[in-house]
């Protein structure tokens, strides 16, 4: 409900550090927000209220919905059941619709062929039997994928050989899935755009993604080196899915570049780790206008202010002093516990040229481990060196 002074509230389902990041955004807004999330230590809970129970506890959800005008998400692997119970009793965003498709990767899939966008070859696998056929169809090297709940590289195995089949179908847990070819990208690019209820849209400029063993280490952004035809590109197909879904706030996609194209890979309902960067980066937050638009409120700007790069703290505790000292490093931090792999918090690296950016970003390596491959390309897009004109006698 509306708090004291009419302060708008939010339900967050699920309390890591999106809904903390979403959660301190509201703040700054006036907007009061409480989480569900099963942790009573929940990144969001240490930020915002909370209601400590499961999120397929229908029960716990009602008591969030009960302190609330409205609900968001900040997990997609909450059961769209549990969204969808949610939903008869308050205003939800972004839509279940959304959140049911962008669960299943196939159903994915299926949209982004519905709207003539380019997804790499495919074929759904529903039992070890589909294996050869699919095979056949998509041709090798190929990638098993889980239909459901796989995120950072999860779920997912490497099919070399026909022979790699059956192995491959129990390590993605023989559960549902989706067979796709490997595609020869250059690099992986993500887009964050934003839509309101009335139908208006944002977007964020395109980012570059550099994972290692399947976690997002690195975002530089823009991307070097981007074209206004990949910007547009990736515009109109962030604008074409925002309206199938009926999408009202932050929607992510994550593409792969090949030459001068986009193929979509994957979608994220929500606000997204390639989007960190944008608090300190960009006129308004990917949060802030997650939120602006789930309240109706005008979308903000997504100017860059100078160039950014997101470095992710991944498994490891870190010494702010050792960051901070850098010019132009903000760092997060999501008060989790240390474990190895776990998202712990990102430092925000901005600059206004692409050598400090560079610089600054090898700097951050005194204090966060960035894997050294992905560090082995460039991160500035070396200017094409012009020879000078011979010498005219
Ligand atoms: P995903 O969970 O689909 O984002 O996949 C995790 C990572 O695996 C991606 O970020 C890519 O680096 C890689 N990957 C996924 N699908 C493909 C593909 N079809 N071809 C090549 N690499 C892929």
């Amino acid at each position: 409900m509306t708090g004291a002074g009419g302060r708008p509230s939010l339900g967050i389902l699920g309390g890591g550090q999106l809904g903390r990041m979403l959660a301190l955004a509201g703040h700054d807004l006036g907007v009061r927000s409480v989480c569900l999330d099963p942790d009573p230590d929940a990144s969001c809970g240490q930020v915002a209220d909370q209601v400590v129970g499961g999120l397929a506890d229908l029960e716990a959800a009602g008591r969030l919905a009960d302190r609330v005008e409205r609900v968001t998400f900040e997990f997609e692997a909450v059961p769209a059941a549990t969204l969808a119970w949610v939903a008869e009793r308050r205003p939800v965003f972004p839509p279940v619709g959304a959140l049911r498709i962008t669960q299943d990767r196939l159903s994915e899939k299926r949209l982004c062929e519905a709207l003539d966008l380019p997804v790499a070859a495919y074929a759904a696998v529903g039992r070890p039997g589909d294996l050869p056929e699919a095979i056949r169809r998509v041709g090798l090297p190929a990638r098993l994928k889980a239909r459901r709940l796989g995120y950072d590289g999860r779920g997912q195995a490497v099919v070399e050989q026909p022979r790699d089949a059956a192995a491959a179908w129990a390590a993605v847990g023989a559960v549902p899935a989706i067979l796709e070819r490997v595609v020869p990208f250059a690099r992986e690019l993500s887009v964050l755009a934003v839509r309101d209820p009335a139908g208006s849209t944002v977007c964020y400029p395109l980012v570059e993604n550099r994972h290692h063993q399947g976690i997002l280490r690195l975002s530089l952004a823009p991307a070097p080196g981007l074209t206004p035809q990949i910007q547009a590109q990736g515009e109109a197909l962030a604008v074409r899915l925002l309206e199938a879904l009926d999408h009202v706030g932050v929607l992510a996609v994550e593409c792969f570049e090949i030459e001068d194209r986009l193929l979509v890979n994957e979608l994220a309902p929500r606000v997204h780790n390639s989007g960190h960067w944008t608090i300190e980066g960009a006129a308004t937050s990917q949060f802030e206008n997650h939120l602006r638009a789930g309240l109706g409120w005008p979308l903000g700007p997504t100017e860059m202010r100078g160039l950014a790069a997101l470095v992710n703290c991944i498994g490891e505790a870190v010494d702010p002093r050792r960051v901070l000292r850098h010019p132009g490093c903000h760092l997060h931090w999501y008060g989790k516990t240390v474990r190895p792999g776990r998202k712990l918090g990102h430092v925000t690296v901005l600059a206004q040229d692409p050598q400090a950016l560079s610089e600054r970003v090898r700097a951050v390596t005194e204090a966060v481990t960035i894997p050294s491959a992905v560090l082995r390309r460039p991160l500035i897009d070396s200017p094409r060196r012009v020879d000078p004109p011979e010498p005219t006698a």
